[in-house]
């Protein structure tokens, strides 16, 4: 793709709360650069957490240095654009796990934030990096933020700490990269780092295209007359294929019927009448960034994000609509994130859990738990396919922990 490229990449800001997610991305997208970290489209005021930010690297410079996200290098030369990213900035409170799980099933990679001014781990940055194993995020790389604060013994004694926790994790070999978002200090060998041990996946652009859809609106405003009403609008990421401008789409699991006393699930089919990556107009969107697909749905179907966590593609081509399925779960020894580490007992007959497969999030009761397989009947459906990956959380105390994960079988 030319001209106004595409984010190529979406690589998740995850950690505990204040260590500095949000710092971090503005400083990558926002400050330093005047064209990215816009919104899915203007007049749009929900914000969502991906901004995306182009890697540069200055060619007359060498090493970590010659990395960069500005148009002028120090030494005069002229840094030439590598890649395009987009970061996906995931909320690190307790209760905001759900949205934390959701962005998880969106990122090809992530970078762990762990503030160095706190003793390591803190409960939401052994819970995030849980989410990231359970739902295969590999490629990680480890922020030891706000360096700023600290001397360099207790910076060196943090580091210690990091390197304790991560052991045995699939964050054991992460590289560790202390900066300051604060001061924007060594950001060039985060840069650096970025391009090395996050690289953008092989895509097969001949496969059937896949949106998960992690926001939808309406974008006209109250009172519009109806001759200028634009069509509903949903966004999201693309996880393989191409969506093209003037496409037919089908979207999952759809719209709830209810007739007499019968309830079901009907896939919304429409046409794509516009494509944006970030703040630009395309007429084929591929994987990587926030994709806003307009289209001729009544917008009263897609405001207020009533069609989050739906699966959109070619009609005809999607996972099945499931209101049950049959789980083979992997649960983890302790319940992280909370202060007291509880043991994790086996998941009982009519239990309730929280279940999150692609952005969608969803409540289910098990039907039947075998020790190696567990059937699970859901309260609101899920568009999916056998082997897709389901975040399992229980409700402890007052809220739902990650516990573990599942296949589809
Ligand atoms: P988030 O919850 O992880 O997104 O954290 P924020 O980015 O909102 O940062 C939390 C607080 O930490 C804010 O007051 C930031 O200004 C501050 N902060 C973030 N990064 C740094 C840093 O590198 N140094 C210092 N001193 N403060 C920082
Ligand atoms: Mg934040």
């Amino acid at each position: 793709m030319t001209g106004t490229k595409q984010s190529e990449v979406n690589i998740g800001m995850v950690g505990h709360v204040d260590h500095g997610k949000t710092s971090l991305t503005r400083k990558l997208t926002g400050v330093w650069t005047d064209t990215h970290s816009e919104e899915l489209k203007r007049g749009i005021s929900i914000r969502l957490g991906y901004a995306d930010c182009e890697i540069k690297k200055c060619p007359e410079c060498e090493g970590a240095e010659s990395y960069t996200i500005t148009n002028k290098c120090e030494c005069g030369g002229k840094p030439e654009v590598l890649r395009k990213i987009s970061f996906v900035d995931a909320p690190g409170h307790e209760t905001l796990m759900a949205t934390m799980l959701s962005g998880a099933s969106l990122m090809d990679g992530a970078i762990l934030v762990i503030a160095a001014s706190e003793t390591c781990p803190q409960p939401q940055t052994k819970e995030h990096l849980m989410a990231l194993d359970a739902l295969g995020v590999k490629n990680i790389l480890i922020v030891q933020n706000k360096i700023d604060l600290v001397s360099r013994e207790k910076a060196v004694e943090n580091y210690e700490e990091i390197k304790e926790f991560v052991k045995g994790t699939v964050a054991e070999d992460a590289p560790i990269i202390p900066v300051s978002a604060h001061h924007g200090a060594n950001l060039d060998v985060l840069l650096s780092a970025i391009q090395e041990y996050i690289p953008t996946p092989e895509r097969d652009d001949t496969l059937d295209v896949r949106m998960h859809v992690a926001r939808s609106f309406d974008v006209n405003k109250p009172g519009s007359p109806i001759k200028n009403l634009k069509g509903g609008v949903i966004g999201g990421s693309i996880i393989q294929g191409l969506l093209k401008t003037g496409a037919d789409i089908e979207i999952r699991p759809g719209i709830k019927v209810v007739e007499g006393n019968k309830t079901y699930w009907k896939p919304i089919v429409t046409k794509i009448t516009s494509l944006g990556a970030g703040s630009a107009k395309v007429k084929e969107a591929q994987p990587g960034g926030l994709i806003g697909v307009g289209t001729e749905l009544d917008p009263s179907l897609t405001k207020s994000d009533a069609l989050n966590g739906s699966i959109a593609g070619k009609p005809g081509t999607l996972p099945p609509t499931l209101e049950q399925m049959t789980i083979k779960p992997q649960l983890l020894e302790r319940v992280v994130g909370s202060q007291d580490e509880l043991t994790i007992e086996p998941l009982k007959t009519n239990e309730v859990l929280m279940l999150n497969v692609g952005t969608s999030t969803t409540v289910g009761i098990t039907a039947s738990a075998r020790p190696d397989e567990v059937d699970i009947k859901l309260k609101l459906p899920i568009c999916a396919d056998k082997n897709d990956r389901v975040a399992i959380s229980r409700k402890i105390g007052s809220r739902w922990r990650l516990i573990g994960y599942g296949l589809i079988i």
